[in-house]
């Protein structure tokens, strides 16, 4: 089997970032990727990336993409189940494949955390959404809550309002903890009204979603809940490595986007970074690359 210098697991901004950097040091990259562009294809507006005033989510992670790919790296659309250390080597199993690497890099992300709310997932899919802009445009005319206090339930609420005629945000603390930019908007949008110091209690309906009761005892009738309460970091493929991780479950990576284990690097939201966007990201991804081209060469830089 032939070996590459690099493997990179996960496909979004910060495994795509380091994916063409290590390309055009040289490395043979070789890149997994479930969802191509990662979880950026799913953000409305994007007005945070330096150089480029405004542009949508799915247009950034596919231009991520082609700039990986015409860099060299080849890319891989399996799942990658298990990863072990064989020798000098890292090995990635999918359930087909094997692949071998001198290097591995963990871009591989997080998923959605769930409320927990009785009624949540009996509508799943039925009116309860973990991602606005992919299922915002079926709430035409209708009414919705967007559960979160974060930055991400801001640019959902302000996505749903051009959609839905009025925009519950819910948030359990007295604060709501966006972009200052972001709650500029919000203030003025008239659809979005903000409920402070709730939290859902359940969620009911019949076929769909039709009401939700809060815990005040309070209950407001809609037909969408949008969920954007937090991420879980994606890091068990780690584990089995000795990687360490934080209390919180994300790897625990250094200025070097080095991992405590040699030639293990990780990059972007399952890192322990404190400050996650979609750039800080993929800024750690292409110093994973450059790390990791150094341990290859097995030099100190170029
Ligand atoms: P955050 O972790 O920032 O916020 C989660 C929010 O959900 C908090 O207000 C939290 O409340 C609330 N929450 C958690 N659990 C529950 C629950 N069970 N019921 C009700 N509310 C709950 O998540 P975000 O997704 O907003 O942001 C994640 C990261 O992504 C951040 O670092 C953010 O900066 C980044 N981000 C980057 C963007 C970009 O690159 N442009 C865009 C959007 C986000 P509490 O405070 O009480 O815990």
């Amino acid at each position: 089997m032939e070996t590459s210098d690099m493997l990179i697991i996960g496909g979004g901004c910060a495994g795509l970032s380091a994916g063409m950097y290590a390309a055009r040091l040289g490395l043979k990259t070789v890149l997994f990727a479930e969802l191509p562009g990662g979880l950026i294809t799913t953000t409305h507006v994007v007005e945070n990336w330096p150089g480029i005033i405004s542009t949508t989510g799915p247009d950034l992670g596919m231009n991520l993409w082609e700039h990986a790919k015409v860099s060299g790296v080849v890319m891989k659309s399996e799942v990658i189940q298990s990863v072990e250390k064989q020798g000098d080597v890292f090995v990635a199993k999918s359930r087909r494949n094997e692949y071998q690497g001198k290097t591995i890099v963990f871009a591989t992300g997080s998923k959605h955390k769930h409320l927990g709310a009785p009624g949540e997932e009996e509508f799943a899919n039925k009116g309860v959404s973990y991602c606005a802009l992919c299922d915002g445009a079926f709430f035409k005319e209708k009414i919705v809550c967007i559960v979160g206090g974060g930055d991400s339930a801001a640019k959902e609420a302000l996505f749903l309002a051009q959609h839905a005629t009025k925009v519950y945000l819910i948030v359990r603390k007295d604060v709501l903890r966006a972009e200052p930019a972001n709650l500029k908007l919000i203030e003025q949008e008239p659809k979005i009204e903000i409920l402070f110091g709730e939290e859902v209690a359940e969620i009911l309906g019949g076929e769909s979603v039709e009401k939700i009761r809060l815990k005040s005892g309070k209950e407001l009738a809609m037909q969408g809940v949008f969920v954007a309460i937090g991420q879980i970091p994606l890091t068990e493929l780690a584990v089995p490595l000795g990687v360490e991780l934080s209390t919180k479950g994300e790897i625990k990576i250094n200025r070097h986007s080095e991992t405590n284990i040699a030639g293990v690097y990780a990059c972007g939201d399952c890192t322990d970074t404190e400050f996650k966007q979609a750039i800080t990201g993929s800024a750690e991804g292409v110093t994973a690359a450059y790390f990791g081209f150094s341990y290859v060469k097995g030099s100190s830089g170029f």
